[in-house]
């Protein structure tokens, strides 16, 4: 999804700007970026697929020079992208996915509006961005256009002469919050960023919300919206432990949502109760504390190289990342029945091939499967690089029990029909597990401890509000497939 932070300060920015943008490396695999603005702005950009975000960009710092800049951890494409326009040059930070990047860059391609960065045979995403702001009356006038035009979600840092613009995107999926310490105020997607660098949390911006940040502190430029769709599964797998969003903590709703497990688990008895790292850890703790079963690390981390397997964007290289970060301990594992609880089976290979055959191999007496969160129905639309609909385990399982795919998947939903529950027991043979059971969705919603309704579940359910889309021009020209091609 993109990790995005900004400060500005009453003295040298960078190397807060350099530590808060490094906070946020769980979030991105792809590029790093940060931009200062002193007199003049200095930009630096690198990928940082095969290196950590620190190593590549220590040296650059000791060239930066300001009191005011952003970063970024990308998932997807180059940033911070510069742009001088008609409002004055400005640097642009995004987090967030959109889904109608071609039909945007053929209406601005039919406007005369050209692009200089491509990314993935499209354009850079935070260029489209960048230009479909300056079609607005004035920033925030183009901010907000810009929201109502883009189909899924987009929050973003804008830095110029003015200080920072923060914007949440317009239904809130990904959060962006406010600190403040005494000669400095930063805006961050993560809270986790705050404590090390001694700053306060003042304001987590609600949905639609834009703030500017500077030397004299910060003003709101727009209030936030009523309607909120802040991601649910930031909390079960892709926010960091230390972090919280709406002021609801992520460890606390992992181990709530173990302890909602293990009160539903009254059938089995087992002797050791373990997580996969990192996520999982939390959710097995819950669980073990609400058991009374010892919780144990059968399987351990190589936390010193390896990252987290499902962002890298090749399958080749989450199999390669997942096969070589976890190591077993086979005194841990031998003659045990083991509870292992996970965030959530996304396609099921990795759980399979590099968990439970291992548990297995190392004499596993038995393995009882605990997702936190319910089967995945659906790929995120919204804010992150989730795999397609066809490769998802709970899709696979569907495929197999009708003979071929279908479109109303209503019944496969609910934990309480026949069909749910040949489905988790297709999924459970398929990995090889003595038992699955997933995480009901209402008791994932009450860990978090939200309203339902403020949540963004379409990933288990399929339901979201409709975007307003007011694009002018719905068919994509021939320039478009040309790039592509
Ligand atoms: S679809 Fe899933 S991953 Fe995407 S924003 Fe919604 S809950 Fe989050």
């Amino acid at each position: 999804m993109s990790g995005i932070f900004g400060v500005v300060s009453k003295g040298d920015c960078v190397e807060t700007l350099f530590y808060g943008t490094d906070y946020h490396s769980h979030l991105g695999t792809e590029y790093g970026g940060m931009a200062v603005l002193g007199e003049n702005f200095t930009r630096q950009i690198h990928n940082i697929s095969h290196t950590q975000f620190k190593s590549k960009f220590f040296e650059d710092c000791k060239r930066m020079e300001g009191n005011k800049g952003i970063g970024v951890i990308s998932a997807f494409d180059e940033q911070p992208i510069y742009l001088n326009s008609r409002f004055g040059p400005f640097c642009l930070v995004t987090a967030g996915l959109i889904e109608n990047i071609e039909e945007l860059m053929s209406r601005l391609f039919k406007k005369g509006i050209s692009f200089t960065e491509v990314a993935k045979g499209l354009v850079n995403v935070t260029e489209l961005i960048a230009k479909l702001i300056v079609e607005g009356d004035n920033l925030i006038d183009g901010i907000e256009k810009m929201s109502e035009v883009i189909d899924g979600s987009c929050s973003l840092l804008l830095l110029n002469k003015d200080g920072i613009y923060a914007a949440r995107d317009r239904l809130g999926y990904t959060p962006l919050v406010v600190g403040k310490r005494k000669d400095a105020w930063a805006i961050a997607s993560e809270t986790s960023v705050f404590p090390n660098l001694e700053f306060e949390v003042v304001k987590y911006l609600g949905p639609g919300e834009i703030v500017l940040i500077n030397e004299d502190g910060m003003v709101q430029r727009r209030p936030s919206r009523d309607a909120n769709q802040i991601c649910a599964f930031l909390w079960i797998y892709a926010g960091f432990p230390a972090s919280n969003y709406e002021g609801i903590n992520v460890e606390i709703v992992r181990e709530k949502c173990g302890r909602y497990m293990a009160r539903r688990d009254k059938d089995i008895e087992v002797d050791i109760v373990s997580g996969i790292p990192d996520s999982g850890t939390a959710h097995a703790l819950g669980y073990a504390m609400e058991s009374g079963k010892p919780f144990r690390r059968p399987l351990v981390k190589y936390s010193v190289g390896y990252g987290r397997s499902y962002t890298p964007p090749s399958q080749k290289t989450r199999d390669l990342i997942a096969r070589m970060k976890l190591i077993s301990i086979k005194e841990i594992i031998d003659d045990k029945r083991i509870v292992v609880c996970e965030d959530s089976i996304v396609r099921g290979t990795q759980l399979k091939n590099f968990t439970v055959n291992k548990l297995w191999d190392c004499g596993a007496k038995e393995i009882h499967i605990r997702p936190s969160c319910p089967p995945l129905m659906f790929p995120c639309r919204f804010c992150l690089s989730t795999r397609s609909i066809n490769e998802l385990a709970a899709r696979k399982a569907i495929r197999s029990l009708e003979g071929h795919d279908i479109e109303d998947v209503s019944e496969y939903i609910d934990h309480n029909s026949e069909k749910y529950k040949r489905m988790v027991e297709w999924i459970r043979n398929d990995l090889g597990a003595t038992t699955l059971k997933y995480q009901y969705l209402e008791d994932m919603v009450t860990a978090i401890g939200l309203p339902k309704e403020k949540l963004c579940i379409y990933c288990w359910t399929g339901e979201y509000p409709k975007p307003k889309v007011v694009a002018e021009d719905k068919e994509a020209d021939s320039s478009v497939a040309k790039m592509k091609g």
